[in-house]
């Protein structure tokens, strides 16, 4: 199965900064909805992307897709299974943040750092409406929050508190992946992904 990647909004499309609307049962059950779920996961991994959210193709939905298996894009992200969430809500457990340094198929060829909960509760349905709730810690905590914040219409470089961190994904291989790597090391060695 081989589906047609869909085109993917950049910054600057009005899309990006709306709100996404709630995701129905009735929605759900139909075969364009679930046809819908299956483009945006091909658009995914078509782009190389650890996730993809329904704003980002131009569906004003609260649906984002999510999946980490050895990104050539981001090789120091621990897998994550692919995961679809229908009308996430997230809620940060503890206090506890950590930098990350984030990159978006939205905002082509920028990377800058942003601030993200170490552990939240995630819960939402997934692609067929049954309740899925994870506790989701580190890196992976990182990506699902990126996802979440563009169905709020959010996008990462509205959350760099630091504009000297914003650098291209060259410069980023070139001056700032071996400090990062040092950093997503402890992250990972702290909560496990
Ligand atoms: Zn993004």
């Amino acid at each position: 199965m081989s589906l047609e990647p869909l085109p993917i909004a950049e910054i600057g499309e009005p899309i990006l900064r709306q709100p996404a609307a709630t995701v129905t049962r009735e929605q759900i059950s139909t075969p364009q909805f679930q046809a819908f779920v299956d483009r945006l996961i091909a658009t995914m991994r078509h782009a190389d992307g650890a996730g993809i959210a329904a704003p980002q193709v131009f569906e004003p939905l609260r649906v984002c897709v999510l999946e980490v298996r050895d990104n050539p894009r981001y090789p120091y992200k621990p897998n994550i299974p692919l995961t679809v969430l229908v009308n996430p809500t997230l809620s940060p457990r503890g206090e506890a943040q950590f930098e990350n340094y984030e990159g978006c198929l939205s905002v082509p060829n920028l990377r800058g750092v942003v601030s993200r909960h170490a552990e939240i509760d995630v819960t939402a349905w997934d692609r067929h409406g049954t309740p899925w709730k994870r506790h989701v810690k580190g890196i992976t905590a990182g990506t699902f929050q990126h996802e979440v914040d563009h169905l709020d219409g959010k996008l990462f470089v509205d959350r760099v508190h630091d504009p000297h961190s914003l650098c291209t994904w060259a410069n980023f291989k070139r001056h700032r992946e071996t400090e990062f790597r040092r950093q997503v090391e402890r992250i990972v060695a702290r909560y496990g992904s």
